[in-house]
């Protein structure tokens, strides 16, 4: 059984955290203070941390420093509201290793616990996804190109739709199943924002990659394909 300790002061995300995580099989306690979070953190009493960088009394940057400082080498990942890249990079400078931006969909937040939660025994997840010559790195959250040469920042939404086709390379994905992994079932069915997104990917990871089949969904190649139209 996977203990998590989740430090958020907002009530309405802690028991958003705690109901989503409990229910999924994890034993939960949450600390809605920086101060409880370094106490807790340090008994060795749990498998990862979901740290609020926004919080009272110590703030969660400290909490992480101190911890780190201290060599507890407990999983964390941090919550922040800031849609900052210097804090996010601060945020992973100081011990973090994975991180979050609120607001977060829970499947989203889920995934990142399951990536780094210890579980003695387990080979670590890979962190690294492929599809040929591109590479998706989980952890940073950014797309290789040219074998790692060039390095291409995804924003949230971007990444979350490039996991699901490196996930699936070479298989066709409806734009139900991106739309319900990606944006969540509650989402609108007329929207068009998976053309959007594809369209950003395309932009960012080269126009051929990812192929639209009219009628039946999206494919993203292993291998490059001719230009359109030739
Ligand atoms: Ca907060």
């Amino acid at each position: 059984m996977n203990r998590i300790l989740v430090a958020e002061d907002e009530p309405r995300i802690a028991s958003f955290l705690e109901s989503g995580l409990s229910s999924n099989g994890f034993v939960v306690t949450v600390v809605g203070d920086g101060e409880s979070a370094y106490q807790y953190a340090r008994t060795g009493a749990f498998d990862l941390m979901v740290l609020d960088l926004g919080l009272p009394v110590t703030d969660g940057l400290t909490v992480l420093r101190l911890l780190r400082a201290e060599k507890v080498d407990l999983p964390v990942v941090v919550l922040t509201a800031r849609d900052s890249v210097a804090e996010t990079v601060t945020g992973l400078e100081s011990g973090a290793d994975d991180y979050i931006r609120k607001p977060f969909g829970f499947d989203e937040l889920l995934a990142r616990v399951r990536l780094r939660i210890r579980e003695p025994g387990r080979a670590p997840e890979t962190t690294m996804l492929r599809a040929g010559d591109l590479t998706l790195d989980l952890r940073t959250r950014r797309v290789l190109l040219d074998g790692g040469a060039t390095e291409v920042e995804l924003t949230a939404r971007e990444f979350a739709l490039a996991e699901a086709f490196f996930r699936h390379v070479d298989q066709v994905l409806t734009r139900e199943q991106l739309l319900s992994q990606v944006w969540g079932l509650d989402f609108d069915p007329g929207s068009n924002v998976v053309e959007v997104y594809v369209r950003y990917l395309r932009r960012k990871m080269g126009g051929s990659r990812i192929e639209t089949l009219r009628g039946m969904g999206y494919r993203l190649h292993s291998l490059p394909r001719p230009a359109a139209g030739a």
